[in-house]
């Protein structure tokens, strides 16, 4: 076990997030976004440089917060009794070059996956877009899986946009936001546009929101949409 989860306040928190990814993984199934055992999410654990994840090949009725598994930021299992998902490595990745980022979800949820197959990036062509994604959700290459590659795809993609969400060429999504639940809002808002937008591409051509409407909309959504 981790020196750092002899602390009670890490230990504590670990164990809010374990549960949390109990529930937060359940929510994947209902909305969704998930076949079999595909699918993860993570969440860096506060004051420590770990993260909680879900265990590699592990079907979702049978995921408890027990099953979770604790890993430090270079990847390394430190606490759970199962193995790790097979993308760990890479939601470290992102965790150590994105210090804003406090949950990673990966899916390949049919929509969007579509996109990411046809190696298209989602054009910003929906005021829910401009809103939950400030433009077009991005594309990025294709990255072997098992190591860092995907997580250094994910940050270097993202980098040039506001979206929370990014697509790997033949593979499926990425989401990151500052809580695992924010990562999840954006994975099920990535999947409801990738279909409209795709039902829309089937009819004609699409056009574009002008970036100044992307603009002002992103910003309303983000500083004056909800309860204040
Ligand atoms: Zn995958």
């Amino acid at each position: 076990m981790s020196r750092a989860l002899a602390d009670p306040a890490v230990a504590a928190a670990t164990g809010e997030l374990r549960r949390t990814l109990a529930v937060l993984h359940q929510s994947l199934v209902t909305n969704g976004l998930v076949a079999w055992t595909s699918g993860n999410i993570s969440a860096r654990v506060p004051g420590a440089d770990l993260l909680v994840i879900k265990p590699s090949g592990v079907g979702y009725a049978d995921l408890t917060p027990e099953s979770m598994v604790v890993c430090d930021l270079s990847g390394a299992q430190v606490d759970g009794e199962l193995r790790p998902s097979s993308d760990t490595a890479s939601h470290a990745y992102i965790y150590r070059h994105m210090p804003h980022v406090g949950g990673v979800v990966h899916t390949h949820s049919r929509y969007a996956t579509a996109w990411a197959a046809a190696g298209e990036p989602i054009p910003c062509v929906l005021t829910a877009m401009a809103d939950e994604f400030g433009g077009e959700i991005p594309l990025g290459p294709f990255a072997p899986i098992g190591g860092d590659e995907i997580g250094r795809a994910v940050v270097e993609t993202l980098a040039g946009h506001r979206s929370p969400a990014v697509l790997l060429r033949s593979h499926g999504v990425f989401t990151i936001g500052g809580t695992a639940r924010d990562a999840v809002k954006a994975a099920v808002m990535c999947e409801d546009v990738a279909a409209t937008v795709h039902l829309a591409a089937s009819r004609g051509e699409l056009a574009p929101l002008p970036r100044d409407q992307v603009d002002a909309l992103h910003h309303r959504y983000k500083t004056e949409y909800g309860q204040r």
